[in-house]
């Protein structure tokens, strides 16, 4: 039997690397030798807690949704791509069938099965089976570990679609790790402006100063609502995209956005958040959320390919298979040096 390596998560805190059976391919499916595998929040969360939200590990698992490489087996009906071919992964295969997916809204279909989160395999290891309709071709100019975060790129693109922004927008951006930098540097590409973005730590505050952010504000000394409506004329701002999931932002979204603006709740984990209903009724705030993305790959790899969004900007790390546990032990201790971290095959 051929085998390849693997990180499979067996309980939080317990990560081995381990000889597991390559996958087969069917007719329809591509085989990818990964080459690098980004680390995500959710990632972190599994590995801390062997869940997210209601996403529960009930068997060993292997990690990872970001990932790019290069196809070494195609299924007898493929004929879109070949061997050789640079490809990205989106990791969520939805059933085509039920009425989100015919919708083509298939972000939203419940039978989606999403690599790296149970009970789906993930992608850090060495080949992965995927339909061939969900490996994107690579841009020559586009590396494997800029690929991998054309993933997150697609998510932050879906949160400014749900907000509807455009150009001359002023954008608030809260939180700037991997998709609050991500939506600043795709929001600047639709023509938006100005970005402010908020985060507790320096590093990321000063990336998000060089990528193009006409403010930025840091929560642990000033207070976020504050200098916001200052910096906006006590307007707040047309649109404000909630990145971090934690509670205590989420619940500032509503006082930050502007009267008849939109507020974008995209990260995960804040869980129950009060708002002043009266405040969002009577500035008519539309609140909408977001959920990974429906057909932003193409979209994201075209950004990417004009030059428009850097993608290496936010790669701060780099670990060998064999070192996945202390990638993902070095992004959850070290919050502000960590923005994305990768696995490299
Ligand atoms: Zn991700
Ligand atoms: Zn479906």
């Amino acid at each position: 039997m051929v085998t390849m390596r693997a990180a499979v998560l067996y309980a939080p805190g317990d990560l081995r690397i381990e000889q597991i059976p390559v996958p087969r391919i069917s007719r329809n499916q591509v085989l990818v030798n990964v080459k690098a595998v980004g680390i995500c929040g959710s990632d972190l969360h599994l590995y801390n807690n062997g869940r997210i939200a209601d996403s529960i590990m009930n068997e060993p698992l292997i990690l990872g949704h970001e990932a790019a490489g290069e196809i070494v087996a195609i299924g007898e009906d493929v004929t879109a791509l070949q061997c050789g071919d640079r490809v990205v992964m989106e990791p969520g295969i939805s059933c085509g069938e039920c009425e989100f997916c015919q919708r083509g809204e298939y972000n939203l279909c419940r039978f989606q099965a999403f690599k790296g989160i149970p009970s789906t395999q993930g992608c850090m290891t060495e080949f992965v089976a995927i339909p061939w309709r969900y490996a994107h071709k690579l841009p020559p100019q586009i590396d494997h570990e800029e690929g991998t975060v054309i993933e997150p790129l697609a998510v932050a693109l879906q949160g400014l679609a749900e907000g509807q922004v455009r150009a001359g927008q002023s954008v608030a951006i809260l939180g700037g790790g991997t998709i609050g930098l991500m939506a600043l540097q795709a929001a600047l590409a639709l023509g938006a402006g100005p970005v402010i973005v908020v985060d507790l730590y320096t590093k990321r505050l000063d990336l998000a100063k060089n990528l193009g952010a006409a403010h930025v504000v840091n929560a642990c000394i000033e207070d976020p609502v504050h200098r916001i409506l200052e910096l906006t004329n006590q307007l707040g701002t047309d649109v404000v995209l909630e990145t971090s999931g934690t509670a205590a932002a989420a619940a500032q979204t509503v006082r930050i956005v502007r009267r008849g603006g939109t507020v974008v709740l995209v990260g995960v984990g804040a869980g129950e958040v009060s708002f002043n209903v009266d405040l969002i009724t009577r500035s008519r705030l539309k609140l909408t959320g977001t959920f990974r993305y429906a057909n932003q790959f193409p979209v994201a790899l075209s950004l990417a390919k004009s030059g428009k969004v850097d993608l290496c900007s936010i790669i701060t790390h780099r670990f060998p298979l064999e070192r996945t546990q202390e990638a993902l032990e070095i992004s959850k201790s070290q919050r502000d040096s960590t923005i994305k971290t990768l696995v490299t095959l």
